[in-house]
């Protein structure tokens, strides 16, 4: 049996002093960028999400958002960053979702290569290389990842509307053939869970996803 798991690689990027909303106090801090990652056996494999900064206060160990630190310097320039590392990881994410549902019957189609790779420049208004795709469906298939646990992992570093979209590109691909398996159906399934939409939210994606079909 295959043992994957997640962990966060985290490293501090600046210390210093901040009023602390929980302590009530000033108290020192530890500002980090983490990064979880996808780990088989407990080694970390590849990185999933994006970059996630934080504050954490060495009083009471809690977590703040580096907002927290507002009137330090260089604070809105970092934050800016990580906003766009965020970005750029999203573009990851959504090219390994489409490439979990190629791979999920354990055949790839050109009707499927064609939608993944319309689906993309329609999304993140850049092509993608038909060699980058092919690339990703490579690695999920050579990780052995498993979708809903990717997705679910995957979750945790998106926005609502990124949420939405990923539940139309996996949904776009899925029914590219024109017609949607079971096993297919039932990962589908599997990710609404994972990402924690409800049905509201979810069948809305999945209309506009018909848009990328017809
Ligand atoms: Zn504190």
């Amino acid at each position: 049996m295959l043992v994957m798991g997640s962990m966060e690689w985290a490293s501090t990027i600046e210390r210093g002093e901040f009023f602390c909303p929980k302590c009530n106090a000033t108290k020192s801090y530890q500002r980090k960028i983490a990064r979880p990652f996808l780990t088989l056996y407990f080694v970390p494999i590849i990185p999933i999400g994006g970059l996630r900064e934080f504050v954490i206060c060495r009083g009471c160990r809690d977590r703040y958002d580096p907002s927290v630190l507002v009137g330090s310097n260089g604070i809105e320039r970092a934050s800016a960053a990580a906003t766009a590392a965020t970005m750029a990881s999203f573009d990851m994410e959504i090219l390994r979702l489409m490439a979990l549902m190629i791979v999920e019957d354990d055949y790839v189609t050109e009707a499927e290569i064609q939608m993944a790779m319309r689906v993309y420049q329609g999304m993140m208004m850049q092509e993608l290389p038909r060699s980058e795709l092919e690339r990703a469906c490579r690695e999920v298939v050579a990780l052995r990842i498993n979708a809903s646990r990717y997705v679910g992992i995957a979750a945790q570093g998106m926005t609502y509307d990124q949420k939405l979209k990923a539940v139309q590109a996996m949904f776009a691909v899925a029914g590219a053939e024109g017609q949607i398996s079971p096993k297919r159906l039932k990962s589908l399934m599997d990710a609404q869970k994972q990402l924690g939409l409800d049905d509201v939210a979810f069948q809305s994606a999945v209309k506009d996803a018909t848009a990328w079909v017809a």
